[in-house]
């Protein structure tokens, strides 16, 4: 088995004494390995970490897999080499360009030309043009033109790096953002207090449910709206019925953010003024629909607001104290947020009264949950199980023939989460392509309800 590591793995194949070891030292930048000039001097398999001008990807030296008498292909060699090749990504062929091929080498040609791993044929000790006649001579083995190098005298990596990029270069690209997101601890993320911020319309209850929360006149509250208000936010203590645990919540209170005497329809545009600031402070937004009015489009264009700038977006419908035909108005509600807001399906909607305290500790339990589900990370092997799988069940087309490749996906970010898909040819990508895969996303990896985002990228 190979370390477990998102970073491209290439191993280096050859027979005895073709400089795989040298070729090692150089790549890993590290004297590590043991040269000798006796053929099969015994080694450990290593691995090291190889950078080429940027392009890391982890290299694995097989020399000392070779048995003492190496006339054919030794059987351990063969073994251990193969199992090796399961995990990477390329195969470096090494071969000894003064010496020119020999027939062990034509014989590991064979049996790599079987195996599926990609083959960059590398012709070593090139230095001062003296393997000129033996890397001619190694075109004929189908690997196509040689990097030249000399790993002694460092030369010809550039033109390694040219080989390996095309093979390597977007899982690699892909590692180094997830080696970023690693450095941030998703516990850390839920251990703060929940930032929750209450939005809505004038009017829609959001100073009475924020004093009901906080059970106790913090706010002041009228039929006037938009009275003065002092505090943004509020740090509080919740009793979290699931457990009977306190949870930390700071509540931000659009409406406190206001300032007095602010004429009504001014009121009416300046909710959504009010709701864009709240949410610069919030993670979790609960957009307040007044029962007594319904959805109407200024809802819509908040909570359209709070996704675009990628929050975990929750609905209450507020005043269900007072609403009539309870039944057929949540489903229309439901429905019309569907049809409304095209980024998530299924956003967590709950019937409240600000009034009587009805719903109130089920819409903050499905907060806390709404947050850990906007946080999250889905583990790498679980990703490309699900990529691999999308992509099979509908294969990207193949406009004019030429078939557009997608090659990798990794969570660049999570808060919202974001995702990048690595392939070529990503410019003639319909549209239709890229909302199939943030459905998948959505549905299949547990985003239902949060604003997913998709980057397609290719490598530089
Ligand atoms: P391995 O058995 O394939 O791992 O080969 P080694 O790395 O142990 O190298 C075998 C011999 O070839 C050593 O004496 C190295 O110094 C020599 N060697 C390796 N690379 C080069 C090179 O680029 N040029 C020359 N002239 N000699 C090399
Ligand atoms: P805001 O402008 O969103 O902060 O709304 P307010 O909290 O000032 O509430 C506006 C009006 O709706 C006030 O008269 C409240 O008493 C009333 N109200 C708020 N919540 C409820 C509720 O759950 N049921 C009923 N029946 N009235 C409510």
């Amino acid at each position: 088995m190979l370390p477990s590591s998102s970073k491209p793995t290439v191993i280096i194949i050859g027979r005895p004494n073709v400089g795989k070891s040298t070729l090692f030292n150089r790549l890993v930048g590290k004297r590590l390995a043991l040269v000798d000039d006796q053929p099969g001097v015994t080694r450990d398999r290593r691995f090291g970490d190889a950078t080429i001008a940027g392009l890391d990807f982890q290299v694995v030296d097989t020399a000392g897999w070779e048995d003492e008498d190496a006339e054919s292909l030794p059987g351990r060699m063969r073994k251990q080499t193969e199992v090796s090749l399961e995990g990477a990504d390329a195969a470096m062929f090494v071969f000894d360009s003064r010496v020119g091929l020999t027939p062990l080498d034509e014989e590991i040609a064979r049996w790599l030309r079987e195996q599926e791993v990609p083959v960059v044929l590398v012709a070593n000790k090139a230095e001062g043009s003296q393997g000129d006649a033996g890397i001619f001579e190694s075109f004929e083995l189908g690997f196509g033109e040689p990097a030249a190098i000399s790993a002694e005298h460092g030369e010809g990596i550039a033109d390694l790096f040219d080989h390996l990029w095309p093979i390597i270069g977007a899982k690699a690209e892909a590692a180094d953002i997830e080696a970023e997101i690693d450095e941030e601890d998703e516990e850390a993320l839920l251990a703060g207090p929940l930032k929750l911020a209450i939005v809505g319309r004038p009017n829609a209850g959001k100073s009475t449910l924020i004093n009901r929360l906080l059970g106790e006149d913090r706010l002041l509250t009228g039929p006037e709206a938009g009275i003065t208000r002092d505090s943004i936010a509020v740090d509080w203590e919740w009793r979290d019925p699931r457990d009977g645990e306190m949870r930390d919540i700071r509540l931000i209170d659009t409406a406190g953010m206001r300032k007095k005497a602010q004429v009504t329809d001014k009121l009416e545009r300046l909710s959504v003024a009010d709701a864009r600031r709240a949410v610069d402070f919030a993670e979790v937004v609960v957009l307040l629909l007044d029962a007594t009015r319904g959805l109407e489009s200024q809802d819509l264009k908040i909570a359209n607001m709070v996704l675009e700038e990628g929050r975990a977006l929750m609905i209450a419908i507020n005043k269900w104290d007072v609403a009539e035909g309870a039944s057929a108005l949540f489903n229309g509600i439901r429905e019309a947020l569907n049809e409304g807001l095209a980024q998530v399906r299924g956003l967590p909607l709950f019937a409240v009264s600000a009034k009587t305290g009805k719903g109130l500790d089920q819409m903050l339990c499905a907060a806390f949950e709404l947050r850990a589900a906007w946080s999250r990370r889905v583990p790498t092997a679980a990703l490309n199980r699900w990529f691999d799988d999308a992509l099979e069940a509908n294969p990207p087309p193949a406009p004019k023939g030429k078939r557009i490749k997608l090659r990798y996906i990794t969570q660049a970010s999570v808060r919202p989460p974001r995702f990048v898909v690595f392939g070529t040819r990503l410019d003639m990508l319909p549209k239709s392509y890229e909302r199939y895969l943030v459905n998948g996303i959505r549905d299949k990896l547990g985003f239902e309800a949060v604003p997913v985002r998709v980057v397609l990228k290719a490598p530089k």
